[in-house]
């Protein structure tokens, strides 16, 4: 016997619906549009990969690894992983396809579906919308400060009110492991007060204690030592170049001594965009990045040094101003009786081959069901069929905005659709 009880979506993965989707469509574009101008180019990878790339990638000791990937053992008994990050899969195609080789300097971007098994809140989900960029090739500090401006430029084109952009510099690998060791002996003698997570994390990954919501950690930590006072000359010129760079750019920041955030692969350059408008509350991360210098070689290509960001695309909707989200159509066309549908249908043919989008609901409703149903549907014009005008030659046609009726004949109804479409100012600048 079957079960009749309805079958709901993976808890913490999403359903976007087409009334939501103008909102997606705006943003994905605005950012495609912004990469497009800053010289990148995008790339594709698939979603599932081998498991041990993120392991080696990501670090065995992060939250991402421990605990919130979506493993499984494929039918050849591969172990597969949904891609949790952007970043690790671009490495592993720049290294598979040799693209080092080909130019010195290539700058990438994706927008896709990441997949971490994380508590469900507001503004995180367990599939989620990453938009990202990753430069390979090019040193930096410069870069650096180049995609730092280009993710604010394209928040604040968004609308995106109240950002706040933390800086901070990782150094070398060296510097990091030294700085390990000097926050664990920091930390130590408080370890009875820290929180049982932190405890945890005085053994596997001290750097991340700083990042800790809990008020006595976050207490404890304030007089932490800063990884700034141990960056070597190399590093520590290469983190005046940034700031001074985002300040010539006109690029308000903050340096963080504290942001470490959670991928081991960072070195050098690290930098969060925090919101705070909007319906974000506590998910207020609204993008991170850093130079990623180790992990091409780590992965097996050269030496390559790098530096990328992801931003969450639900966390930049959730903190964008709520505009009416309302569909809109060119055309609606309503029928006075049934007898006219044939007719209909092909009037909406061939306002859609002329590109325009038009809508028609040919069920035997009412005048007055359809009419409502195009004012809904945000209608700008509305043709109306019925056998008097036909019988003249002619349609209704009704400018929704104006309020006013007049008669079109069959060959100028396309025209008189668009000149109305003319007439109004571009509400968001969205291309038609
Ligand atoms: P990360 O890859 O952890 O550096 O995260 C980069 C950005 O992705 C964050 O700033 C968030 O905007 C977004 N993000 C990360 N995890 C989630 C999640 N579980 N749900 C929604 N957005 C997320």
């Amino acid at each position: 016997m079957s079960d009749p009880s309805p079958i709901r979506a993976v808890k913490g993965m999403n359903d976007v619906l087409p009334d939501a989707m103008p909102r997606w469509h705006r943003l994905e574009a605005a950012f495609r549009e912004t990469a497009r101008r800053y010289g990148y180019g995008e790339v594709r990878t698939p979603l599932v990969e081998p498991t041990p790339l993120f392991v080696r990638s990501i670090g065995e000791a992060t939250d991402i690894v421990s605990k919130e990937m979506y493993t499984f053992v494929d039918k050849g008994d591969d172990m597969l992983t949904l891609r949790p990050e952007g970043t690790a899969s671009a490495v592993r195609a720049y290294v598979e396809h040799s693209v080092n080789g080909q130019e010195p300097v290539s700058k990438w971007y994706y927008l896709g579906p990441m997949f971490r098994r994380e508590r469900p809140a507001r503004g995180r989900y367990r599939q989620f919308w990453q938009a990202g960029l990753e430069c390979f090739g090019d040193p930096g500090p410069q870069i650096d400060a180049e995609m730092i401006e280009m993710v604010v430029t394209l928040l604040s084109s968004l609308g995106v009110q109240d950002i706040e952009v933390l800086v901070n510099s990782l150094g070398s690998r060296e510097t990091r492991g030294r700085y390990r060791e000097t926050l664990r002996a920091f930390l130590q003698p408080h370890e009875a007060r820290l929180s049982e997570e932190s405890k945890q994390r005085l053994i596997t990954n001290p750097l991340r204690i700083l990042d800790s919501k809990s008020p006595t950690d976050q207490e404890i930590c304030a007089g932490a030592p800063s990884i700034l006072d141990l960056l070597d000359e190399a590093d520590k010129k290469h983190f005046d170049e940034l700031t001074q760079t985002l300040t010539a750019l006109g690029t308000k920041f903050r340096v963080e001594p504290k942001l470490v955030r959670g991928l081991d692969y960072y070195s050098r350059t690290l930098f969060e965009i925090q919101g705070k408008g909007g319906e974000l509350g506590a998910q207020n991360a609204l993008c991170g990045g850093g130079r990623y210098d180790g992990l091409v070689k780590e992965l097996g290509g050269p030496d390559v040094p790098s530096i990328g960001f992801a931003m969450g695309l639900e966390r930049i909707l959730l903190a964008l101003p709520n505009e009416a989200n309302v569909r809109s159509l060119d055309a609606v066309v309503v029928v006075t009786e049934p007898s006219m549908n044939v007719k209909a249908a092909v009037l909406l043919k061939s306002l859609r081959d002329a590109g325009l989008t038009a809508e028609g609901d040919l069920r035997g409703q009412s005048m007055k069901s359809q009419l409502r149903r195009a004012e809904k549907l945000g209608a700008r014009t509305v043709i109306i069929l019925g056998p008097a005008e036909e019988a003249r030659g002619v349609v209704q046609l009704k400018d929704m905005r104006a309020r006013h009726q007049e008669d079109v004949t069959h060959a100028e109804v396309i025209a008189a659709v668009r000149t109305r479409l003319a007439m109004d100012a571009p509400i968001d600048g969205a291309t038609r």
